[in-house]
């Protein structure tokens, strides 16, 4: 049957549930109707459609003459516009706004802890994420109890993507960032009560940062798995995708964006069998560093400095002034001497590909770094619907566990974004994103509760 005449379905048990529940107010009534639908499934879109959302669920989706929209609900106009799910970033860092220099950021932070403290600096991350359209992400190291409480705030309905946060990162390479970001682990048991110790502050993943033996990997990987966790680790070399895969590590951040050649067939295929996701995270450098120099102005983005507020934007905008000098991009030469080769091995290879983008680092933007991952992936090769399912429904399910949250149908979580155009044949028109709705709540898009307001 042609997706196009499938029968509108509604799920029953939501309703059932809405119904027999004593409910203070009605569910609220969200209802997106008129543009092209992909759900996050491999199907045909549907055109000209209507999704209908009560409370923080999907209800009913459908093409628009066939879905019943109820008198009282909000209505979202997408005509014109592509819905789909709510984008998912499995690689974020919200400490970070794409400042190009670490240690002259940190020291920043560090001199202006009165006006931006490291709450203030997530908050804007999360606004941005969220009005990019990224409905939920992973966030992989910042110190312990800021992120944990960010999670909380978007939870109580700050605006921000639904977070899964690691905190700190386990590593023996301790790194430029400050020591509230990183565990240098001393030995595998040490490894293993690190882990410990995140899973009962209640972080959702461990991140296994560099330089770490093949027996912490085992001893970590066991730890978080008997606590139910899954760790991510960062990995580039084959010595260590092979610690880190033989270990048992869930998913596999990074891998093939360090300027190596690509991995061995062995490795490629043991990793394809296994069904792990891969993110590849491939634009940050490679892909970011020559289109940045061919086009500055991609920096001088006017909505920086309503979003950063002063003095950081200054001071963001000054860190660029030297960019090709910046120490991020030195080895960028050798990353994209095999970038494109490294990036056709997961594209063809068959491997589970998660879409993730390292942002907030230099010059990845929370607002654009996520359309811009998926266009490289589209430019060599990968089809755009698939991009999108693996930054939707793979991210959701394979990443972060969730599956009732990365694709647009009935008895799903209600987040839906709508862009301005087509992506299947345009996949940069996710950088225009017109409509948010996370939850069942209306993050952009008139009739919004913020415009009213104006
Ligand atoms: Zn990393
Ligand atoms: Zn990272």
């Amino acid at each position: 049957m042609h997706s196009m005449f499938r029968k509108l379905t509604v799920a029953a048990a939501t309703l059932a549930l809405g119904a027999t529940a004593v409910l203070a107010q009605a569910p609220k009534k969200v209802a997106l109707v008129g543009g092209m639908l992909i759900t996050g499934r491999e199907e045909q879109p549907l055109h000209h459609a209507a999704v209908l959302i009560e409370g923080n669920r999907i209800v009913a989706v459908g093409p628009m003459d066939q879905v019943k929209i109820p008198a009282d609900a909000t209505v979202l106009d997408t005509t014109n516009k592509t819905m789909l799910p709510g984008l998912i970033d499995t690689h974020v860092h919200m400490v970070l706004v794409g400042h190009g220099d670490y240690p002259r950021y940190f020291k920043w932070l560090d001199d202006h802890k009165k006006d931006y403290p490291l709450s203030r600096i997530l908050d804007i991350s999360a606004k941005q994420l969220i009005l990019a359209g990224v409905t939920s992400g992973v966030d992989l190291g910042a110190p312990l109890q800021e992120i944990l409480d960010v999670r909380e705030r978007i939870k109580k309905g700050m605006p921000g993507p639904r977070l899964q946060v690691s905190g700190p990162w386990l590593t023996r390479h301790v790194a430029i960032f400050p020591a509230s970001y990183q565990h240098d682990v001393t030995s595998p048991a040490d490894a293993a009560a690190f882990v410990d110790k995140l899973a009962d502050a209640g972080v959702d993943v461990i991140k296994a940062h560099s330089g770490l033996t093949r027996e912490d990997y085992f001893a970590l990987v066991q730890e978080a798995h008997k606590r139910g966790i899954k760790v991510h680790a960062h990995i580039y070399d084959e010595e260590s995708v092979r610690n880190a895969f033989d270990a048992g590590v869930d998913i596999l951040q990074h891998v093939g964006s360090a300027g190596l050649p690509p991995y061995s067939e062995q490795l490629q295929n043991d990793i394809a069998r296994s069904g792990r996701p891969v993110v590849p995270t491939v634009y940050h450098r490679a892909w970011l560093y020559p289109e940045t120099i061919d086009f500055p102005e991609r920096l001088d983005d006017p909505e920086f400095k309503e979003e950063l507020g002063e003095p950081l934007y200054s001071e963001m905008m000054d860190s660029f002034k030297n960019f090709p000098s910046l120490a991020y991009f030195q080895r960028v030469d050798r990353e994209q001497f095999f970038a494109q080769k490294s990036l056709k091995q997961w594209i063809d290879g068959g491997e589970v590909v998660s879409m993730g983008t390292d942002n907030g680092t230099p010059a990845n933007f929370h607002k654009d770094a996520l359309w811009r991952e998926m266009k490289v992936f589209v430019d060599n090769g990968m089809s755009p619907m698939r991009a999108i399912i693996d930054a939707t429904r793979v991210n959701a399910r394979n990443v972060m566990g969730m599956r009732d949250l990365g694709t647009v149908e009935p008895g799903k979580l209600a987040d839906v974004i709508a862009v301005d155009g087509n992506p299947l044949a345009d996949i940069s028109v996710l950088g225009r994103v017109d409509v948010v709705v996370k939850d069942g709540v209306i993050y952009k898009g008139a009739p919004a509760p913020a415009a009213k307001k104006k």
